[in-house]
């Protein structure tokens, strides 16, 4: 049996995820084929129709998967369950367990930003998460298998909180207090959402590691409007600055975005303008990515 878990967050990835169904079942033609994720959740006819596949499941269906799987014998034609995710309110805390001590834990799903260049928020729904309580028990729960350190991820961990009238700083707070996790780390949050007390906690926090990724997307305020973003490029180069004034050593990522539909040269050249005086000074590793985007 093969479990596919896909991608859509771009073209490419759509792409990349039929090679692999198709070269799946070319290597192993009676095998049953589950084909799930963000993917399968947008575009569940397309992976159906695909010959040799025999289940396709939605982003929540995916949690449930043992439920569906029925006799594994291979079907005439690809069978979708992937239901309605823009009102879909359950959320399943996780953890990834192996032979690593680095853990992944999942605090957070589903995006309400609705960016105008990302299909997420369509495939993975409103945001939500556990309460904090069932997160830190989630992390001990972790702790006590083994992880030595855990990143925090989500669609949108910044926004962590939303569901429970709680917030990502409680959250953290919390979390710092955990016995036997040596290390935290933030994986990538929004720059709105990374406030000046988030950063001044992590830098006075022994456990949460001097590391962040802020997506960017563009250095141009006329772009990030087209983008629909939650800020603009000063409160971006704020952030850098919070961070470099109180952990100078910092790690920061930076993702950024170019040949969005309405960007012009002039744009371009602000955008790298902004980069070379802000971004090469202050961060550590810039990914720029000429995105083929899904919605726009
Ligand atoms: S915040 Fe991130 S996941 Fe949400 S819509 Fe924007 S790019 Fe997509």
């Amino acid at each position: 049996m093969y479990v596919i878990n896909t991608c859509s967050v771009t073209e490419i990835a759509d792409k990349k995820c039929r090679q692999f169904i198709k070269k799946a079942i070319k290597q192993n033609p009676n095998a049953f084929v589950v084909v799930t994720g963000c993917y399968a959740q947008l575009k569940p006819l397309t992976i159906a129709e695909m010959e040799g596949v025999d289940l396709v499941l939605g982003s929540n269906e995916k949690f449930k998967i043992a439920d569906y799987l029925g006799d594994l014998q291979k079907k005439a034609a690809g069978e979708v369950h992937a239901g309605k995710i823009m009102t879909n309110k359950e959320f399943f805390p996780s953890y990834s367990m192996g032979d690593r001590t680095r853990t992944f834990l999942k605090v957070q799903d589903g995006c309400d930003y609705f960016c105008s260049y990302c299909t997420i928020p369509l495939a993975r729904g409103k945001s939500r998460n556990a309460d904090i309580k069932t997160t830190v028990a989630l992390a001990e729960k972790a702790a006590s298998e083994g992880a030595r350190e855990i990143i925090l991820t989500g669609v949108n961990i910044g926004d962590f909180g939303k569901s429970t009238n709680e917030n990502f700083f409680q959250l953290i707070q919390q979390l710092d207090a955990v016995d036997g996790v040596e290390r935290f780390r933030i994986s990538s949050i929004e720059p709105n959402l990374l406030t000046d007390e988030i950063i001044e906690f992590v830098a006075a926090s022994k456990k949460f590691m001097p590391h962040f990724h802020i997506p960017l997307q563009s250095g141009s305020n006329k772009v990030l409007a087209l983008m629909k973003r939650k800020y603009n490029r000063e409160l971006f180069a704020h952030r850098v600055e919070k961070i470099k004034s109180l952990l100078p050593h910092a790690f920061i990522g930076v993702d950024v975005i170019v040949g969005v539909r309405g960007e012009t040269s002039v744009h371009f050249n602000e955008a790298l303008e902004f980069i070379q005086s802000w971004i090469y000074r202050n961060c550590m590793f810039l990914l720029i990515q000429n995105v083929p985007t899904q919605r726009l």
